[in-house]
């Protein structure tokens, strides 16, 4: 019996004249993610693209990693695992008897949805659910139908080529797929939030790389590999990603040096949003992104936001700008980088910390303070450290 994917597209039906790009980019993403799991054909009819499994000489097939990494591609809403039936009842009923009792084993209620796209089936659909239902009654005798809310959704589908029964649906990504909304620069540090804001924002069809400021020696390796860590479990998703790092410890001592103590986190944050538009520009990125969430910290009040926002003209988008720690902490742990996340690693920002950051700063007072270093050439100095590493996902 052959089981195949149908992976059911949301907003990309909403696309109008441009639905054709979103959907060849899409199945782009997939057929270079599947290549990793083996040999498979893919091909897309009325808001689904049908993923079936080929001979593959070169060993098995791997379904079940397949699956779980259709869950990760972004434009996806729905997945379901379906097996092929011929297009009358008699096949149906076969490839019910031998398919669905799996999906039933310890369940207590069920229902049969049916659906006909092809309205030549002499069945109409309530009477294809009342024979299939009738059938699963007689397969699985401890359970019982619930139209309200069963156990399991046993589903038929007449389509163009074959009917699916399925039994097994499960969530998608979500989304629209990833490039169709150019390139973004996400600043990654080893925290909760920016993991977590460059997923939200790669959902969004933004293909991301990241930049990630180091302060060595004040920063150890370990800290950097931490990012390399989160940046490879985002990259799950995102698909395989740039990483750049740009060292901040000459400026970090300058600062130091030269300004006011409580100004430290606010005019670093400057130089942080100057040098990633500067990385943004070399490497053909429309936005920054960070993971900042409004309030959290000093840095995050709407006076901080206003002067480290002054320092760049590129769009700054903060997906987590109106989430509760709690909030961004739930997707952490469903995008698993919670765990990374929050090993106990020094960040850049957290060393030289002030006593008392201003958190209601005044952008006149903060350039006053910059002018005390030479802005333009650290940030010159800086870029120069730039190293581009390349993450490719383990999908
Ligand atoms: P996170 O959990 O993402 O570290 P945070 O709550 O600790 O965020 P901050 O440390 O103030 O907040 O940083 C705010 C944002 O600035 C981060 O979400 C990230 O986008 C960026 N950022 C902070 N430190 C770094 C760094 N070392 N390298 C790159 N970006 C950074
Ligand atoms: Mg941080």
């Amino acid at each position: 019996m052959k089981e195949i994917f149908l992976c059911k597209y949301g907003e990309i039906v909403l696309k109008g004249a441009n639905q054709s790009y979103f959907e060849s980019t899409l199945v782009k993403e997939l057929k270079f993610r599947l290549r990793f799991f083996g040999r498979f054909t893919i091909s897309h009819a009325q808001s689904t693209i049908y993923i079936e499994p080929l001979e593959n000489p070169n060993g098995e097939n791997d379904i079940e990693g397949a699956f779980s990494m259709l869950t990760r591609v972004f434009g996806i809403v729905a997945i379901e695992r379906a097996a092929c039936a011929e297009k009358n009842m008699e096949d149906i009923s076969r490839v019910v008897r031998e398919y669905i009792p799996q999906f039933l084993e310890g369940k207590k209620t069920f229902k049969v949805e049916s659906k006909r796209a092809d309205k030549r089936f002499p069945l109409k659909s309530p009477e294809i659910s009342a024979q299939v239902g009738g059938l699963v009654l007689s397969l699985c005798h401890s359970v019982k139908v619930d139209v309200h809310n069963p156990d399991v959704t046993v589903k038929v589908e007449v389509r163009e080529k074959y009917a699916y029964v399925s039994a097994g649906t499960v969530k998608g990504a979500g989304g629209l797929p990833i490039s169709t909304n150019g390139n973004g620069l996400l600043l990654l540090s080893g925290g909760i939030d920016s993991p977590v804001a460059g997923y939200m924002m790669a959902k969004r069809g933004v293909k991301i790389q990241s930049l990630h400021f180091e302060s060595f020696p004040y920063t150890s390796e370990r800290a950097k590999q931490k990012v390399m860590e989160l940046a490879s479990l985002v990259s799950r998703y995102s698909g395989n990603m740039k990483v750049h790092v740009v060292s901040l410890t000459h400026i970090q001592e300058e600062l130091v040096k030269n300004c006011d103590e409580e100004y430290f986190t606010l005019l670093l944050r400057r130089f942080m949003m100057t040098i990633a538009q500067r990385v943004a520009e070399k490497f053909d990125c429309l936005a920054l992104i960070t993971g900042e969430s409004l309030g959290q910290v000093a840095s995050q009040t709407i006076q901080a936001i206003n002067v480290t926002n002054a320092a760049v003209t590129l769009p700054v988008f903060r997906p987590c700008i109106g989430m509760d720690k709690e909030e961004i902490v739930q997707i952490a742990r469903k995008i698993e980088t919670f765990e990374t996340s929050i090993q106990p690693y020094e960040d850049c920002c957290t060393v030289f910390t002030p006593k008392h950051p201003r958190t209601k700063p005044v952008l006149e007072k903060v350039i006053e303070q910059e002018k005390k270093v030479d802005f333009d050439a650290l940030v010159e100095e800086a870029l120069t450290t730039l190293t581009t590493e390349y993450v490719q996902a383990d999908f």
